[in-house]
């Protein structure tokens, strides 16, 4: 179920630009086409491998969504309900490779546990599973591959499943005789209580198989990667088909639902793919204007130029510096609020200089501002 890459099958580098994208097809497609390449078995699958790899990769949305989240982004919906390999991850061995699926659109699925197909009684789905990861803001900005343990019980290899050793069959329990009861004298009465021997069920399993006690099924570990997309927040689900706990009796494996958590960031509080954050700003700064240098979410940083007469609580933004789309679309911006600081320690020359400053300002400008006045009541307090 590998797929090339995209870029590769056309022979252009991962960045390619439009022009190179076309000019890398256009070559394929006369290497491989087919009136050329009538003894080359393999070339017609390779020129509608090509044919797929362009549909793709000329298509800016489809694109960028693949640039994101490699084939994963094209899986679902794709040839019906056959689309998704599904159960094929079950028997995989410890560790499987699994991309998300789609998003919270399924959780209806999932709490009415009710799917379609089938219809007739079958063998036991196996049942759903919870993930809850947590995340930091960093990773939902970057997306990240992460291997988590799943843990999950899965059909005993040893007894296929029968819970008996060897495959024997499960026998009538000698106790109950197959009753799962059993009758008891206390004082005058007699009552009933569920076998000792086979726990009620009837049956005993004499030689149970050694590696599941005679359950049929095993609790194990599995180490399973998963492809979480940039972009997620707090409440995404990601639903990743066929990987929870294996089925009853050959019945389907139920599925593996990924609960995402984002966790608080020191800096940036987010609202859908904005982020927002405060920034101190000298106050000679704020005064005069001038460049700051403020964090990214990307983890480098960005020139913002202050305007000068820049007071508390302004904001500034910086566009596409926010949270990518989840699900495709335009990122989300940044957005500053300035915080001015006021200078605390000063020298006793700083003073001087602000006592000058201040009597100037009332001679060139009397009806001060807030910001002034707060520079005032600053310098009374360092007096008092
Ligand atoms: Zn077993
Ligand atoms: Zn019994």
């Amino acid at each position: 179920m590998s797929k090339r890459d995209y870029y590769d099958v056309l022979g252009v580098a991962k960045g390619a630009s439009a022009d190179e994208i076309k000019k890398g097809y256009r070559k394929k497609a006369k290497e491989l086409h087919p009136d050329r390449n009538a003894d080359n078995p393999d070339a017609e699958a390779q020129f509608k491998e090509a044919n797929e790899a362009y549909e793709v990769l000329k298509d800016a949305d489809k694109k960028a969504a693949y640039d994101r989240y490699g084939h994963a982004a094209f899986e679902n919906g794709m040839g019906g309900g056959g689309g998704h390999p599904g159960g094929g991850f079950h028997g995989q061995g410890d560790f499987g490779s699994a991309f998300s699926d789609v998003f919270d659109d399924l959780f209806g699925d999932f709490m009415g546990g009710q799917r379609g197909g089938g219809g007739r009684s079958r063998a036991a789905r196996g049942a759903d599973l919870r993930y809850n990861l947590r995340v930091t803001l960093e990773e939902a900005y970057a997306g990240l591959q992460k291997t988590i343990n799943v843990p999950t019980s899965v059909s005993c290899d040893s007894c296929d499943g029968s819970g008996a050793e060897g495959g024997a069959e499960p026998t009538t329990c000698p106790t109950c005789s197959g009753m799962g009861k059993v009758r008891a004298q206390q004082g005058f009465f007699t009552v009933e209580r569920p076998c000792p021997t086979c726990s009620g069920m009837g049956q005993i399993i004499q030689n149970p198989c050694k590696s599941c006690g005679g359950q049929g099924r095993v609790h194990k570990d599995r180490a399973l990667a998963v492809n979480i997309p940039a972009g997620v927040e707090t409440g995404t689900r990601i639903r990743l088909a066929g990987e929870g706990e294996a089925g009853m009796r050959g019945g389907p494996s139920g599925d593996l639902y990924i609960f995402i958590e984002v966790d608080a960031h020191k800096i940036f509080e987010r609202e859908g793919t904005n982020l927002f954050c405060r920034v101190p700003v000298a106050m000679t700064t704020a005064t005069m204007g001038g460049d700051i240098e403020v964090p990214t979410i990307d983890g480098g940083r960005s020139r913002v130029k202050i305007p000068s007469g820049s007071q508390s609580g302004r904001q500034m933004r910086l566009r596409s510096k926010g949270m990518p789309a989840l699900r495709g679309g335009p990122a989300g911006d940044m957005f500053i609020e300035l915080a001015v600081e006021t200078p605390v320690n000063l020298t006793s020359r700083q003073k001087e200089l602000l006592k000058e400053f201040e009597e100037l300002s009332e001679e060139n400008n009397p009806q001060s501002s807030s910001f002034f006045s707060s520079v005032k009541n600053f310098w009374d307090s360092m007096k008092g």
